[in-house]
């Protein structure tokens, strides 16, 4: 199930073709994409995922995405699903054909959340550590790598969770060269200790998360303590719970690590998972 909606708010039929085989995101990989969680009918976070649409943008040098359109687009996706039930719904900006006059191409497409990704949520995840070759400060010295930035050039990122498939896991926790954890390919890492949430600091190279953001205010208001702070990996061994956080995967237990078995945190999943809920009271 899947419904398309372009930037003025038409649908279109995605059994269609729609991309230039010269658009760029086809050819290089060269744009930018948010993944937004729909539940109950209401998306959620749109204000910071499509802040981070713009951040993205200004950091790839793309023009300034058109806010209203995009919203008028995750709108007539939201409209247009033909069932309850929660959608991933993938907002996508590129650079636009080769050689044309620089107009970029936008939509949004709505899909059905898969079957792993539920059961990963009940189940959690076996993780292995990965090195991502980047070290702590390097976001800050070469911004042309674009850390930070959510592009279309996720190859690497896909990389690596097969790279956990050959290894018996089914996620990674990105590292850097210098025994820090960063976070998986397409989620945002917290540790926890006592009631106390860690998360790695975005200025590390590391894309802010919005699910993560939402679980701190949650936390912060339930007078949890939350820090964002580096974390070597030798310390999520020792932590009462590790946890990857995404739009779409919510907050999804890690109970194993490079094949040993973590600290039992079923129970503080569904803790946190309640603090999270309690941000969308209408939508559960
Ligand atoms: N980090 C990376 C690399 C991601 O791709 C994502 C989401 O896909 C996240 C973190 C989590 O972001 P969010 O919670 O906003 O979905």
């Amino acid at each position: 199930m899947r419904v398309l909606a372009m930037l003025d708010g038409t649908l279109a039929d995605p059994d269609t073709p729609l991309l230039r085989v010269d658009d760029l995101s086809v050819l290089r990989g060269d744009g930018i994409f948010e993944t937004i969680l729909v539940a109950g009918g209401a998306p959620r976070e749109l204000d910071a995922h499509l802040d981070r649409l713009a951040n993205s943008a200004a950091m790839l040098d793309l023009p300034a995405p058109d806010r209203t359109a995009f919203e008028k687009a995750t709108n007539a996706v939201i409209d247009n699903w033909p069932v309850d039930g929660e959608i991933a719904l993938k907002l996508v900006y590129t650079r636009g054909i080769e050689n044309g006059d620089g107009t970029p191409t936008g939509f949004a497409l709505g899909m059905e959340i898969g079957e792993k990704v539920r059961r990963q949520r009940i189940d959690g995840v076996a993780a292995v550590a990965l090195e991502r070759g980047i070290d702590s400060g390097l976001a800050a010295r070469a911004p042309w790598l674009l850390l930070g930035a959510k592009s279309l050039s996720y190859a690497v990122n896909m990389a690596a969770l097969r790279e956990a498939g050959r290894r018996g896991a089914d996620e990674v926790v990105f590292t850097t060269s210098d025994g820090l954890v960063l976070e998986g390919p397409t989620s945002s890492l917290i540790a926890v200790s006592g009631r106390t949430l860690r998360t790695t600091p975005p200025t590390m190279g590391i894309l802010p998360g919005t699910t993560q953001a939402a679980a701190y205010r949650a936390a912060e208001r339930a007078g949890w303590v939350t820090e964002v702070a580096p974390i070597r990996v030798a310390e999520l061994h020792e932590a009462d719970g590790v946890f990857l956080a995404s739009s779409v995967r919510k907050i999804t237990r890690v109970h194993t690590l490079d094949g040993t078995r973590l600290a039992d945190s079923a129970g503080l999943l569904d803790e946190l998972t309640a603090l999270y809920e309690s941000e969308y009271p209408a939508t559960r």
